[in-house]
């Protein structure tokens, strides 16, 4: 898929053909239809927010699912969906007590040895910025992270 890619602050992104993994139990892929760009895409990419390079901004998305995990319930393959930065897991403490947006999301993102949603060319992982990344043609994301 084709993704813009932050590869060093104050430049342009560029657009590059970037590999997407299949949804693991709780992921959800998503075909992008639309992204807005919000004032935080353009302080990651002028620089003043810092963040790991390369990366892919956009967080203001919607989309129409493709596929899901064997484990997804709350969308299912051609559900029309928004995204959501403020994942929670479902099963941490401020969670399980009704306090999801103190969640810390732990789960919503796959572990740092574990391998990366999405990759460049050569199979170096680019970072999936908010736990979305939506200036793409596909989005990754936990399935808590959008709703239909
Ligand atoms: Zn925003
Ligand atoms: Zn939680």
């Amino acid at each position: 898929m084709k993704a813009a890619v932050l590869r060093e602050p104050g430049k342009p992104l560029s657009v590059e053909e970037i590999s997407i993994d299949k949804p693991k139990a709780h992921e959800v892929l998503i075909r992008t239809a639309a992204c807005g760009l919000c004032h935080s895409d353009l302080h990651f990419i002028n620089g003043s927010y810092p963040h790991p390079l390369p990366a892919i901004p956009g967080h203001e998305a919607a989309g129409i699912v493709e596929a899901v995990g064997e484990e997804v319930r709350s969308v299912k393959v051609g559900d029309a969906v928004v995204s959501c930065l403020s994942a929670f897991c479902g099963h941490c403490e401020f969670c399980v007590t009704g306090r999801m947006s103190l969640c810390l999301g732990g789960d919503t993102r796959r572990a740092p040895d574990d391998k990366s949603r999405m990759a460049q060319a050569d199979g170096t992982p680019v970072n999936q910025m908010l736990n979305l990344s939506a200036f793409a043609e596909q989005m990754l994301i936990h399935e808590n992270a959008c709703v239909a």
